[in-house]
């Protein structure tokens, strides 16, 4: 299989984790979104969209978060999680993901490979530049018409 194409939409805040969505073709035919782009301690990694787990209560079976203690809803104590399910992979679970490490390290490089081009083009985008700096004002004003309320 196939990436046909890779879409970045960066979210770099200074101190925040994720540095970017990317939005992953395969073979021109299957999309995946949410994929996001997180600073690690060991650097760069891909993550894949995923769901936060739920427990569920066991007397009145309303879902609690993983790693309460009591139920917030009738107060009864929630037994802790299973070992197995107490790091992050299994409160987290991946919604499309591969499922070997070839194909995890192929993603991989290609999500980084177009988020370091993404970064690339927008630090020369930031170079005074007339034509980018019409272009930006543009973007400015659309932005603007978004935020103002349809108060008429
Ligand atoms: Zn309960």
């Amino acid at each position: 299989m196939e990436i046909t194409e890779v879409r970045i939409s960066l979210r770099e805040h200074e101190g925040r984790r994720l540095k970017s969505y990317a939005t992953v073709t395969f073979d021109n035919s299957f999309v995946v979104r949410n994929i996001k782009v997180i600073e690690g301690n060991n650097g760069l990694f891909v993550a894949m969209p995923a769901r936060k787990v739920k427990q569920f209560c066991p007397r009145c079976g309303k879902k609690v978060e993983m790693g309460s203690k009591y139920c917030s809803n009738c107060g009864a104590q929630i037994p802790p999680p299973k070992e197995s399910v107490q790091n992050r992979q299994s409160i987290h679970q991946d919604l499309a993901h591969p499922i070997n490490q070839q194909f995890r390290d192929y993603l991989q490089s290609k999500v980084l490979d177009a988020y370091h081009d993404k970064k690339k083009m927008a630090s020369q985008e930031e170079a005074p530049q007339q034509q980018s700096d019409e272009q930006q004002q543009v973007q400015e004003e659309s932005k603007d018409e978004e935020s103002i309320p349809s108060s008429e």
